[in-house]
């Protein structure tokens, strides 16, 4: 592709270029039974995966006690918010059809975001298959064997690395921690100090760059490719990580049953997920695609500083672009989302499935944590606000929204302390009187 002509190909790009909020509706959107068979990714993957999971639970549930009440498994509430749909509305003078739900993994046990689900998962598995290799466990056995002072030697002998803008870290320095490896977080220069602080103190090795997240990752690759008996676990490329983010699906599926949602042809789902590199994004919506097929509708949320993954998917150019190609600084408040180059893997693998993608500015995602700590008493952290605007920007561009169940998927927030989450909500709270 010449790239010269990207912006007379992609006449998005010079909205995208200014910093501007775009929404962009994915033209290789193909019917999902087509699109899934050209993928080397199964739903027998992910449900091997979440079988995985109920394996680990009884272990979850001593190493975590905070588990114990959902019987170790990692989950979070699915909240109806009306008063901040109300306030939405009043906010942007546009009304959309529709009940909007919040997906609170914000609330997640163990790292408080939707890092939770993916990272947790790859660790557990690194731990099981190393376990099962040297014969110290079976998948019959109750895991909670794990937690034993002998099998934590075992895993002392093992180290885990990883990049990460923060969140990723947390919820594998602490599950590593715990199970006993030796872990090892490269951060980047955004990542917030109170995580590299709380890190610290549960025995995590945490190295600070002065770049951004992708030096960080390949810093983590090379300390692992000198040692054997080291993993590295790779946001950008990983199948297991997006598995364990794929698991959410099912679990969804339950919660909208259980509370008399209905997801049919006259029913349609639209779920919003703020997206950084892809993985907890992609996945979630690839397992929620598996299971609700052409009913449900998934779009990704962006910063508008780093819409890495709109940029990769409307060129087709998917880990060969990054946004500083068109001029964009890639920086943002919202940390998680803070990434400039795309995984490959993900964009690839979710070209058909995904319905669009919209970028949200960083003083919007303060304005709507603000409003919505003061509307529904839920706090969040910037990024996790992104998936909110949904509905707005499908309103505004006429999409039919009738009888639709709209889930805005909030990431994170539940980790924040308390000084810095008063810090995000007075910079909300100054804005919203604006
Ligand atoms: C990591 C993260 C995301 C996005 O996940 P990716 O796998 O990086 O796309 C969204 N929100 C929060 C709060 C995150 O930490």
């Amino acid at each position: 592709m010449n790239r010269q002509n990207l912006i007379e190909q992609f006449p998005l790009i010079e909205k995208m270029k200014k910093a501007e909020e775009v929404i962009w509706f994915n033209p290789n959107l193909t019917k999902t039974e087509d699109a899934l068979k050209n993928l080397s990714v199964t739903s027998e993957m992910v449900q091997d995966a979440s079988d995985r999971l109920d394996r680990f639970a009884s272990y979850l549930q001593i190493a975590f006690p905070e588990t114990a009440k959902s019987n170790g498994i990692i989950e979070s509430p699915l909240v109806e918010i009306p008063a901040m749909a109300t306030a939405m509305k009043e906010l942007f003078q546009t009304d959309f059809n529709g009940e909007i739900l919040l997906k609170c993994d914000s609330n997640l046990p163990i790292s408080g975001s939707i890092k939770a689900r993916g990272g947790i998962y790859e660790v557990l598995k690194t731990a099981e298959t190393l376990a099962i290799r040297e014969g110290l466990l079976k998948e019959t056995d109750d895991y909670a064997i794990l937690a034993n002072k002998e099998m934590r030697e075992f895993f002392a002998r093992y180290s885990i690395a990883v990049g990460s803008t923060g969140n990723l870290g947390l919820s594998i320095g602490i599950m590593s921690a715990k199970i006993g490896f030796h872990v090892t977080v490269h951060m980047s220069s955004d990542a917030k100090q109170w995580k590299k602080d709380m890190l610290r103190e549960k025995g995590v090795e945490v190295i600070e760059y002065d770049s951004d997240y992708s030096i960080a990752v390949e810093e983590g690759r090379k300390q692992a490719e000198k040692d054997p008996t080291c993993f590295f676990i790779d946001d950008e490329n990983s199948t297991d990580l997006f598995m364990g983010y794929a698991v959410a699906a099912s679990r969804l599926k339950k919660q909208l049953e259980q509370q008399g949602k209905k997801v049919d042809e006259d029913h349609p789902l639209f779920v919003y997920l703020p997206c950084g590199v892809g993985g907890g994004p992609g996945g979630v919506a690839f397992g929620l695609k598996l299971l609700f097929g052409d009913y449900v509708h998934c779009y990704f949320a962006e910063p508008t500083h780093s819409p890495c993954m709109l940029l990769g998917m409307m060129t087709g150019l998917h880990e060969d672009i990054a946004v500083d190609e068109i001029g964009l600084d890639n920086k943002t408040d919202a940390d998680g989302l803070a990434v400039g180059r795309p995984s490959g893997f993900v964009g690839k693998t979710m070209e058909q499935l995904i319905s669009g993608s919209y970028t949200i500015s960083d003083e919007k995602m303060y304005t709507l944590l603000a409003l919505l700590a003061d509307t529904e008493q839920v706090f969040l952290e910037p990024s996790a606000l992104a998936g909110t605007t949904g509905p707005i920007h499908l309103a505004s561009s006429g999409v039919a929204l009738n009888n639709a169940t709209h889930i805005a998927w909030a990431t994170g927030g539940g980790m924040v302390p308390e000084h810095v989450k008063e810090v995000y909500y007075a910079k909300g709270k100054l804005l919203l009187n604006h």
